[in-house]
């Protein structure tokens, strides 16, 4: 399946300049939701990433991480912007283009040995993902691996990650 088709790109959003991917086209269209899960899980299962949890990040991670955890038989643990989750956390910050933001997970979340596999709906810097790698990192998990949509080739990301595979399942 075509995944591009039904990715809309919208010119100057959020801000002039950037062409931002739009993925609520792709989750409207049953034919596509359904393709995507299924795709990214057979990918998981093919790199027999076997995890105990599939983190995502708020708040595209929770709309592909979600059903992706139910596919692979794992739970699913969120990781929200600073003061979203109500039991005690653990936080790391992290440089956005100007200035620095929060991100948080609750501190019992996840375990000393957990396997955890970090989802998104897109890498660009890789900051975001790069951040809820050193969170994971704190409680001493297991990182198998990282899965996105879509990977924005040009911005190299995937430099900044742990060296474990990163699947993308379109590339700009
Ligand atoms: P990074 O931290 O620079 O890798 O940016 C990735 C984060 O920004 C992800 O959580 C994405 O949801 C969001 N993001 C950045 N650009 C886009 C876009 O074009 N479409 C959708 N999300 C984007």
């Amino acid at each position: 399946m075509d995944l591009k088709a039904l990715i809309r790109d919208i010119p100057d959003f959020p801000k002039p300049g950037i062409l931002f991917r739009d993925i609520t086209t792709l989750l409207r269209d049953r034919d596509g939701l359904r393709y995507t899960i299924d795709f990214l899980a057979q990918k998981c299962i093919d790199l027999d990433f076997q995890p105990d949890y599939v983190v995502g990040m708020e708040s595209r991670g929770f709309i592909f991480g979600a059903p992706l955890a139910y596919k692979l038989e794992a739970g699913f643990v969120p990781v929200r912007k600073k003061g979203k989750l109500p039991a005690a956390v653990h936080q790391v910050e992290y440089e956005l283009e100007y200035g620095t933001d929060m991100l948080e997970m609750h501190q019992d979340a996840l375990h000393v040995g957990s396997r955890v596999l970090i989802v998104d709906d897109l890498i660009a810097t890789g900051g975001t993902a790069s951040a809820t790698a050193q969170l994971l990192e704190k409680i001493g998990c297991e990182l198998v691996g990282f899965g996105f949509i879509i990977e924005l080739e040009d911005l190299q990301g995937r430099k900044n990650l742990p060296d474990v595979p990163i699947i993308s399942l379109v590339q700009y």
